[in-house]
């Protein structure tokens, strides 16, 4: 293990060992990539359409100015993502917080630093991927997305998906994991699988959120084990 990687992984808050009787090995990964075909996102069929054929730009000013739910009552701003366009990793978090809500950007604040430092500890900058959430407005006083909001908004982001083509998708969290996969599976039991996004053959792994991280530092040792295992999914080309 190199110098960077171990200060990365320190910066993530997971202890480092290293047996002397040996080099340093990988960590166990998991099996290999099951694929398991998921049912595709539904959205109302016209918006969907019309959603489908935005570029870039289009999509980023119709999602500024969506009223499509409740939740443009209480924002202070949308947010729609930020990072490469030509991004191979696509990070899927839940919903915008406050600080979210407030900077216009998803993961800043404290989950958005150890988001940053779970990416580099498998080599990627921040600016090398595309970070989205599944609602593009924050919920009052981050409760849940309710499956009206989901439904409403899910177009916007397999619009983005589709724009970048990533060749693997990092669901963080247990919402973003079942609303992207249209599953009530637990998080724990979705570790360590490879799904695939919608009806796209692009691989979808999930881990935990760093938020729940920063409440519960002794499982980021498996967060690290979930991004070595993606890494080996985009390496093998998913
Ligand atoms: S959450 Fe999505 S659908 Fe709802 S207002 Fe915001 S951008 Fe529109």
């Amino acid at each position: 293990m190199d110098n960077l990687r171990r200060q990365y992984l320190k910066a993530m808050g997971i202890p480092v060992w290293v047996r002397r009787d040996q080099p340093a090995q990988a960590a166990p990964v998991a099996p290999e990539a099951v694929a398991e075909q998921m049912p595709g996102s539904s959205v109302v069929a016209a918006e969907a359409q019309e959603t489908s054929r935005l570029d870039w730009p289009a999509l980023g000013e119709r999602v500024a100015s969506c009223t499509g739910c409740e939740l443009h009552r209480t924002r202070i701003q949308t947010v729609f993502g930020t990072g490469n366009p030509q991004a191979q990793w696509m990070v899927v978090g839940e919903a915008p917080g406050a600080d979210e809500d407030r900077q216009g950007e998803p993961f800043v604040g404290r989950a958005g630093q150890l988001l940053n430092a779970m990416l580099r500890a498998v080599g990627l900058a921040r600016e090398q991927v595309y970070i989205a959430n599944i609602l593009k407005c924050r919920p009052p006083r981050n409760r849940d997305p309710r499956p009206e909001e989901v439904s409403c908004c899910e177009g916007y982001l397999h619009r983005q998906v589709e724009l970048i083509r990533p060749r693997i998708i990092l669901a963080v969290g247990r919402i973003a994991a079942h609303n992207l996969l249209k599953t009530d599976v637990s998080l724990g039991r979705m570790r360590g699988q490879c799904y695939r996004y919608s009806d796209t053959d692009i691989p979808v792994v999930v881990t935990y959120h760093p938020a729940y991280l920063l409440r519960s530092p002794g499982e980021k040792r498996k967060a690290w084990e979930d991004l070595r295992f993606a890494a080996r999914i985009c390496a093998e080309g998913g």
